[in-house]
């Protein structure tokens, strides 16, 4: 088994990193250095050519993500790996021609509208209604969790079409501009002092029947097509390993007798929980290559996906707790001159909650692997 990257694949890291130690210091938000990366056609890289891609191997996006990922930079937005793929697939000429060359340019933003208060994990189960009335659709409900409603220019919506059909049948899959009359966007504070998603009601909402990508009452087979682009990427995994190599090198350099609050790291059971998330990360590394593997292959990438998606996402929680562990009492400040790590950690800690939730709970990806990888039944 061959696991080197190829010399070109390598000069597209280094080329990366190049850019990244250039452009990230410089910009103050995420949107101007997206902006930057649209412009070197980066965002949209594995597109097809004919849709405004380079038509770039997956080896190569992956290269590009790991090292996004890991520079904690903001190298994707949801329109490139997500929306548009999506678009690609299921949505019409019209839809094509209209979104495609804006997601490549990233010109507009996107939000997903698939989770309501009493449907996350069985997401079929929605209730959010869509009647059609002449050439238009009017939509009645509410979402919630929704990230980026606030600053979104379109949301990708799913209601329900045929409250009769059997409930994975009766869903349509719609292209929903953000400030069409009748959509109250309400924002959700998280314990991490931001309100990064929001509550979004629908009341009347009218639009065009051009609206819904692909066939009226099949959304359902499209938003799968969607959560496979979501729970791809090797982000997940690789987020953590810089957090990660920076508390070993704090273990290495701060000496156990200089402070008490950092002198755990000298127990055998931090030293060894340390080795072990080091491992998990060379696990998980390889896990994320073989996702990227198989859609390089055409292969559609499934329990697979979960397996790194649910591996990634526990590994980041163990590890925000082994490095509050390993920092002592002081891996709690989040700023100012007694934060080490300038408040890393503690932040870590925070965000890495909800990673175990977004994309799939770790139980619902289980079950996918329990069933579609190991051919376990259905409880
Ligand atoms: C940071 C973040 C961002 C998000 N952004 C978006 C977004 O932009 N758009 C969007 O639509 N949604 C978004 N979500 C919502 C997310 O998709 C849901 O929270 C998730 O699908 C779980 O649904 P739920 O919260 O309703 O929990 P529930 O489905 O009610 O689950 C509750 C608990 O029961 C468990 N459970 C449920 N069913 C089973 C089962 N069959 N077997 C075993 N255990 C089970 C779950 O694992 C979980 O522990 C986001 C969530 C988070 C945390």
């Amino acid at each position: 088994m061959e696991f080197r990257f190829t010399p070109e694949q390598e000069a597209l890291r280094t080329e990366v990193r190049s850019f990244i130690k250039a452009e990230l210091p410089k910009v103050r938000d995420g949107e101007s250095f997206t902006k930057k990366l649209a412009a070197k056609g980066w965002l949209t890289m594995s597109w097809p050519t004919e849709y405004g891609g380079q038509g770039t191997q997956h080896m190569r996006q992956l290269v590009y993500n790991e090292e996004m990922a890991y520079h904690r930079a903001p190298g994707q937005t949801m329109g490139a790996d997500r929306v548009g793929p999506t678009i690609i697939l299921f949505g019409s000429g019209e839809q094509k021609a209209e979104f495609l060359p804006r997601i490549v340019r990233d010109e507009v933003t996107w939000c997903q509208g698939f989770s309501e208060p009493g449907s996350g994990s069985d997401l079929a189960s929605l209730q959010t209604r869509a009647v059609r009335d002449g050439d238009s659709w009017v939509i009645n409900g509410q979402k919630i969790w929704t990230s980026n409603a606030q600053r979104a220019d379109y949301i990708i919506l799913l209601a329900r079409t045929d409250p009769d059909a059997p409930k994975h049948r009766g869903i349509t899959y719609f292209l929903v501009e953000m400030k069409a009359p009748g959509i109250t966007i309400r924002p959700l504070m998280q314990m991490t002092g931001q309100a990064g998603f929001n509550e979004v009601f629908f009341d009347d909402v009218r639009v065009p029947a051009n609206a819904v990508v692909g066939e009226v009452n099949r959304g359902w087979y499209v938003s799968t097509a969607t959560l496979d682009f979501e729970r791809s990427g090797i982000g997940r995994v690789i987020g953590g390993l810089r957090t990660y190599e920076e508390v070993v090198d704090y273990a290495k350099k701060t000496p156990a007798r200089e402070t008490r609050d950092a002198a755990l790291y000298d127990v055998p059971t931090v030293r060894h929980a340390l080795a072990d998330i080091g491992m998990s990360f060379a696990v998980g590394r390889l896990l994320s290559y073989r996702v990227a593997w198989m859609q390089s292959q055409g292969l559609v990438p499934n329990y697979e996906a979960s397996m790194a998606k649910t591996l990634g996402t526990e590994l980041h929680q163990r590890m925000a707790r082994v490095a509050y562990t390993t920092l002592g009492l002081r891996g709690q400040v989040l700023e100012g001159q007694w934060a080490p790590m300038h408040g890393q950690v503690p932040q870590t800690v925070l965000s890495s909650v909800s990673l175990t939730i977004a994309a799939g709970t770790s139980e619902i990806n289980r079950n996918i692997i329990a069933t579609r990888g190991l051919g376990l039944p259905r409880g």
